[in-house]
């Protein structure tokens, strides 16, 4: 499938992927020129638009719950039936088969920013992470599909990959020409269904490797340059909290709190009530906390040797640090003896009263972290302003 190249090459050697490179320069020069002049002559519908929009939407998905949280990272299983649209979607969305996807983004996590390494190292400048490195055959995006033997095994995997390009002209020509005939207009079906749509879903999804690499805020980890950017999540179908995702990557959610833009992981719990999904995969809450924790630590110490903040700081910060840690064990521990409790095996086994006890420990503690939250970001707000001392 793939030319090996003998000779290493430099970002400016590397030879050119033709194929791409006619693909991703011509569609979108048709997409903005064929799309407004047949809008303005013909006018589209809003059948034709809610086709277009029912269609992104199946790209995005097929990429973001199928491609991405399913087969790269493996956070949840799902029936062959979702998995067959999954792959109909991605070869829709001609984004690659889900081996070629699913083995580059391995690599990418596993040696993100390492520009010979990461096929999409957003340390190459954001026209390299977000679509230059398809465009040429560049050593540092060569498979050999040794980091998916898993996905090896699931026969619809398989069968895209043997049928791909039949998959790709099936979906993106085939498909929007018979619901644009069954409509009465084969050229506006093409037009919305099977260019603007194929133009606008591959930029949407590219910007994860481009934007949420470079623009945004890392309460996670700093050891990528993955952000967290909810304005991305809104174009992206919840893939925007990437600073969460690259440091939990095997969690099925990427905003993880319920107010979080993150359509993708609406679906998969969605899929796991109707009994299609299961084993959803997600990280403990008081990792989570750990995690943020120790980022607003180092941040704060950070900003304090910066100012060159006079006084004992140093030792109340890591005080205030310590004492937070010791409740969120605390309340991690009540939590799960809580849930433990609310399971069904045990129900039966424990008193009402019992049950009430541990019900009111966990509201204690959980309330008890509140509170030492707060005052964990009252200590660090005025240690680390100018001026310390003045909250
Ligand atoms: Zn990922
Ligand atoms: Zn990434």
């Amino acid at each position: 499938m793939h030319s090996s190249d003998q000779t290493p090459q430099t970002t400016d050697q590397a030879p050119i992927n033709w194929t791409n490179m006619i693909l991703f320069t011509v569609t979108p020069a048709l997409a903005v020129t064929l799309v407004p002049a047949y809008g303005w002559i013909y006018g589209f519908d809003a059948f034709e638009w809610a086709m277009f929009a029912v269609m992104m939407v199946f790209c995005g998905m097929s990429i973001t719950a199928g491609y991405h949280r399913l087969w790269s990272h493996k956070t949840y299983e799902a029936h062959a039936s979702v998995r067959f649209l999954f792959a109909l979607g991605g070869a829709f969305a001609l984004q690659n088969d889900v081996l070629n996807w699913a083995s580059d983004h391995r690599r990418h996590h596993q040696h993100v920013d390492n520009n010979d390494n990461d096929p999409y190292s957003a340390g190459r400048g954001f026209w390299f992470s977000h679509i230059g490195w398809i465009l040429r055959h560049y050593d540092s995006a060569q498979n050999d599909f040794s980091n998916v033997k898993d996905l090896q095994r699931d026969p619809i995997v398989m069968w895209q990959h043997r049928n791909y390009l039949a998959l790709v002209l099936i979906m993106n020509i085939g498909l929007p020409a018979f619901i644009g005939f069954l409509h009465g207009d084969i050229i506006a079906g093409l037009l919305l269904g099977g260019l603007l749509r194929l133009v606008l879903s591959q930029h949407a999804t590219y910007f994860i490797n481009s934007l949420a690499h470079m623009w945004g805020t890392r309460p996670y980890s700093d050891n990528s340059s993955a952000r967290d950017n909810t304005l991305l999540a809104l174009i992206t179908y919840g893939e925007g909290y990437h600073n969460y995702h690259h440091t939990f990557q095997w969690d099925y959610r990427n905003g993880i709190r319920w107010w979080h833009f993150d359509p993708t992981k609406w679906l998969i719990r969605s899929l796991e009530r109707v009994g299609l999904a299961s084993g959803l995969k997600r990280c403990a809450p008081d990792k989570i906390e750990r995690a943020k924790l120790e980022r607003q630590f180092q941040l704060a110490t950070e900003k304090c040797e910066r100012l060159a903040v006079e006084g004992d700081w140093q030792s109340r910060l890591e005080t205030e640090y310590e004492a937070l840690l010791h409740t969120v064990q605390q309340w991690a521990e009540h939590r799960q003896a809580w849930y433990e409790a609310k399971g069904k095996e045990l129900q039966e086994h424990l008193s009402h009263l019992e049950k009430q006890q541990l019900k009111a420990h966990y509201l204690e503690f959980k309330y008890k972290l509140k509170l030492q939250k707060q005052r964990w970001q009252i200590v660090v707000r005025t240690l680390a302003s100018p001026e310390p001392g003045v909250a």
